[in-house]
């Protein structure tokens, strides 16, 4: 072991084998991994054929994959295709026109639904009108909704006129929007009156008001209108000549519309980060190799059958998931989905439990966030719904502490469904490490292998494999056909933060990971977060799973606070189980945890201290800021937090620390 690998700490054992039952229906065969090869070359003819078998090409490309200047790359870029085509028009021409796209839920109980000839009648619409205000192809539109149908509809019509769309998560700030509307220059706004979350109904409007007021220096933005959904019925401030409702432009457009094709490598989004680590960065992705690894990981890494499926991917579209995953995965693949506009817990803890219940949803994809926070609350709340129609379940965004898993499995899955925790980033657009379900033998906090055609290593510093067991740093080898173009208006960003540590060629992702002696990898956190012990390199994510898996534990974080005898040492944060709480209250509560990570993975791994508190700093999207309780733990002000989602958290962590 070298000091540039990362400790392994984690011992896991238990193994899902797929039944028999499940493999005999799936989708995925293990001759997907035969049939990606095993070189470089072979691996581009894989994605060729998936391009040509999963989208339609108004103009077949002859090209692969251009690489003659990494690390910008073009895949596919002589042809031509139209997005929004794949998602809609070729599902109705195809005959499927009458099945169910989308069964949307709102939070106060209403409900809408669109087949794919509604769907693909509203875009159409929606696209006119788009014409209609000067949107053309390149053009940047800036998306601020609630988690409503117009949401997707949006997104579909900027893709069909080949603009491109930047979704800004409906609850970030004025500022935010500000930034970003800035950054990318958008001409148009999209936005609603305002939404409903957690009961109530906030509005959107005026943060899109004051994000676009002009500056002191009287310098105003690029927007030339903002588009207002109806939703929250909230009063609102109106700039005439700038503000049009949705609802009565729509109604005077026409509902033919004829897509057109545009290069496979237009560009499709720009979407900001999560902002976990720091300032969020202007992800930029294009058309046609995006689309070809969504709906093929769409397709077989959910063993998706659109006939007899309902699929809900719990994201907001102001999410890479909810870009992959809600929009362009599913209805490229002629999904039937749910899509649900509020808060899990309104109007009551079951909520979510109620929506699978109502539509059958036989495949769902959520945060580990959201897994944990359920079991904090007990099996007792999903208990009370069917939950029988539920086969498949998919976990994104952290890693899944193997207990989270399991509890996923039994509790939600009735202890047969296959879990796969799938691995990827807004960078990569699509899942790039996940089980096959029906292939592989899963194991509870393994993100597993590369998705066939993809080249993933661990490495040290020296950019040497590391051996089995020892942690290292995720880098993929190859570039990947839904792989980001670059960062919006930055190519020197771009090369900087991901292209230049092993040269390049070489992605990396800034995720540390180890691989197994059977080859499968874990995730342990992200790099900035390893902590160095007398020594060793400790992750996060080792930790807080032993944490989790005591009986009194729901949710963990630990970071490293500096110390004078070891340079750092660990300290955690813990959430308990409802059903624990006097347990949790006993004085020892610590004591009994530290010794139990202690006796689970090492003395060497034994926090310091461990707080007991009720809620964890998190981004909007749900993942954990580590960052600030660093900033806690080390008894310094508080960094940076625009993109937490509660602030109100920093304070009561740290009264609880005192
Ligand atoms: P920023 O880059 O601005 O700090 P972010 O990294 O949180 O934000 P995203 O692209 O939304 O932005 O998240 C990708 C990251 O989420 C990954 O790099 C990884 O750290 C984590 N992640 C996502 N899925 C998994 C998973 N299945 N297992 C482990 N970690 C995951
Ligand atoms: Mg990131």
């Amino acid at each position: 072991m070298t000091a540039d690998n990362i400790d392994n700490l984690l011992h896991e054992s238990r193994r899902f084998p797929p039944s028999d039952a499940f493999a005999a229906q799936a989708v995925a065969t293990r001759d997907l991994y035969t049939q990606a090869g095993t070189t470089p070359a072979e691996r581009q003819e894989f994605w060729g054929v998936q391009a040509r078998d999963l989208l339609h090409w108004h103009k077949p490309f002859s090209r692969t994959l251009d690489w003659s200047n990494p690390p910008f790359a073009t895949w596919f870029d002589d042809g031509e295709l139209n997005v929004a085509y794949n998602c809609l028009d070729r599902h109705v021409i195809a005959g499927h026109g009458d099945r169910v796209a989308l069964n949307w839920e709102g939070e106060p109980g209403d409900s809408r639904t669109f087949t794919y000839a509604e769907l693909t009648a509203e875009v159409k619409r929606a696209a006119n009108l788009l014409t209609a205000l000067g949107i053309r192809q390149g053009d940047r539109v800036a998306i601020y909704l609630p988690l409503v149908p117009e949401a997707v509809i949006a997104m579909l019509a900027v893709a069909r006129l080949g603009a491109v769309h930047t979704v800004i998560f409906g609850g970030f700030s004025a500022e935010s929007i500000r930034d970003r509307v800035n950054d990318a220059s958008a001409k148009l706004v999209i936005t609603a009156d305002g939404g409903y979350r957690k009961g109530r109904v906030f509005p959107l409007k005026p943060a899109v008001d004051a994000a676009l007021a002009p500056d002191a220096d009287g310098t105003s933005t690029t927007v030339r209108n903002v588009l207002v959904v109806k939703r929250g019925g909230n009063d609102v401030d109106w700039v005439e000549g700038r503000d049009l409702w949705w609802d009565e432009e729509i109604a005077q457009v026409d509902s033919e519309h004829i897509a057109k094709a545009f290069p496979a490598e237009n560009p499709l989004f720009i979407l900001y980060t999560s902002g976990t680590t720091g300032k969020p960065k202007g992800i930029l992705h294009t058309s046609g190799g995006y689309l070809t690894q969504v709906a093929f990981t769409h397709k077989n890494v959910f063993d998706l059958k659109p006939e007899e499926d309902v699929y809900w991917s719990t994201a907001d579209v102001g999410w890479i998931t909810g870009h992959s995953y809600v929009v362009y995965g599913p209805l490229a693949n002629g999904a039937t989905q749910v899509i649900y506009e509020g808060t899990p817990d309104t109007p009551h803890p079951g909520r979510w439990w109620e929506i699978v219940q109502k539509h059958k949803v036989s495949i769902l994809y959520a945060a580990p966030t959201a897994i944990r926070t359920f079991m904090k609350l007990g099996r007792q709340i999903p208990a009370e719904f069917d939950l029988s129609s539920l086969r498949l379940l998919g976990s994104v965004g952290e890693p899944i502490n193997p207990e989270a898993w399991v509890w996923y499995r039994d509790v939600i899955g009735g202890g047969t469904t296959p879990v796969v925790d799938t691995w990827w980033q807004t960078e990569t657009g699509a899942i790039m490490l996940s089980a096959l379900p029906g292939v592989t033998t899963l194991k509870p906090g393994s993100a597993q292998v590369p998705i066939p055609g993809i080249a993933i290593d661990v490495v040290d510093e020296g950019f040497h494999s590391t051996g089995a067991d020892q942690g290292g740093l995720l880098v993929v080898t190859e570039p990947w056909p839904s792989m980001l173009r670059g960062i919006w208006g930055d190519p020197d960003r771009f090369v900087e933060t991901y292209w230049s540590k092993f040269g390049p060629s070489t992605y990396f992702a800034g995720d540390g990971a180890r691989r197994d002696k059977d080859g499968d990898i874990w995730l342990l956190g992200r790099v900035d977060d390893v902590m160095n012990v007398s020594g060793h390199r400790l992750s996060t994510a080792e930790i807080e799973s032993s944490l989790v898996s005591h009986p009194m534990v729901a949710e963990a974080a630990v970071v490293g606070a500096s110390d004078e005898t070891t340079g750092q040492a660990v300290v955690a944060f813990v959430i308990t189980r409802a059903s624990q709480a006097d347990a949790a209250a006993a004085d020892d509560a610590g004591a009994i945890l530290r010794a139990h990570v202690a006796a689970q993975i090492g003395a060497i791994a034994r926090p310091r201290e461990v707080f007991i508190v009720t809620e964890l700093p998190k981004t909007r999207s749900g993942k954990i800021m580590r960052r600030l309780l660093r900033d806690v733990a080390e008894g310094r002000e508080v960094g940076d937090t625009t993109t937490l989602a509660d602030t109100h958290v920093m304070s009561v962590i740290s009264k609880t620390m005192r």
